[in-house]
């Protein structure tokens, strides 16, 4: 059975004194008879790290994310963060890919394989992050689009190492922008995602890894998106800086 999880990513969003308060907030309204066996991933800015760690790390549903890592370990990368820096905290994952990151500071497949190599060698989980443009849609180039990000950025990871990671497919078209990638539009990819991993890694493989949709999921259209057969949870961005909205997104995942 493939881990069913709800992920919400700050972005640079909140200042640390307020993301403790988020954090805390979350963790109080969270019901667990709700979030059954959904694991909850926290991935605040930076500098919230070793608070929000702090509050969660006895809860055993939930775990922290950073949002981004260097490929090197140590080095003269002024303002840089390398991955054996956030393991050293306790955390357990890092997204890895975010459009974000791929349009405004030019990360491309080749660099952000480095830094999938960096988190496997730290034992963070890397959460991959996929998904086409509009216009690659448009020219009906989407599934190629997301194919050759997984080839080129993650596929290069040995079948032991590829189990520890998370793919999250967001369409740059749904992010922040409110609007959802339909239901089947979901399925469809997260279903194509899936066979082009059982091509490169085999069916058991294949099954067992966790495939997170992202781009503007909330409250009143989770619980659809959620329940499609290959839709194993979403990676929520601004419906997750507001207490009451993620927490019913993480509801709606069990
Ligand atoms: P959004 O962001 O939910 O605000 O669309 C999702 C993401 O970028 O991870």
């Amino acid at each position: 059975m493939r881990a069913k999880i709800v992920a919400g990513n700050w972005k640079m969003n909140t200042v640390p004194s307020d993301g403790v308060g988020l954090v805390v907030d979350i963790l109080e309204k969270l019901n667990p008879s709700q979030v059954g066996d959904t694991r909850v991933i926290i991935s605040p800015p930076f500098t919230h790290l070793i608070d929000v760690i702090d509050h969660v790390w006895e809860e055993p549903h939930v775990s922290v994310a950073a949002q981004n890592c260097h490929f090197e370990d140590s080095g003269a990368f002024t303002g840089e963060i390398s991955a054996a820096m956030i393991a050293d905290l306790n955390i357990d994952a890092v997204i890895i890919g975010h459009s974000e990151r791929r349009q405004y500071f030019n990360e491309d497949d080749a660099l952000l394989a480095k830094k999938v190599d960096a988190a496997v060698r730290h034992s963070l989980l890397p959460l991959f992050c996929v998904g086409e443009s509009l216009d690659q849609r448009k020219s009906g180039n989407h599934e190629q689009v997301v194919k050759d990000q997984l080839t080129n950025g993650l596929f290069h990871l040995s079948p032991d190492s590829f189990k520890s990671a998370i793919i999250a497919y967001e369409p740059v078209w749904a992010i922040g922008t409110g609007e959802t990638a339909t239901p089947e539009q979901a399925q469809e990819m997260h279903a194509a995602i899936r066979a082009h991993v059982a091509d490169k890694y085999g069916a058991e493989i294949a099954e067992n890894v966790s495939i997170l949709y992202g781009g503007s999921v909330k409250p009143s259209n989770a619980r659809e998106i959620f329940s499609q057969p290959d839709v194993d949870g979403g990676l929520v961005g601004g419906a997750s800086l507001e207490t009451k909205g993620f927490v019913e997104i993480v509801h709606a995942m069990a």
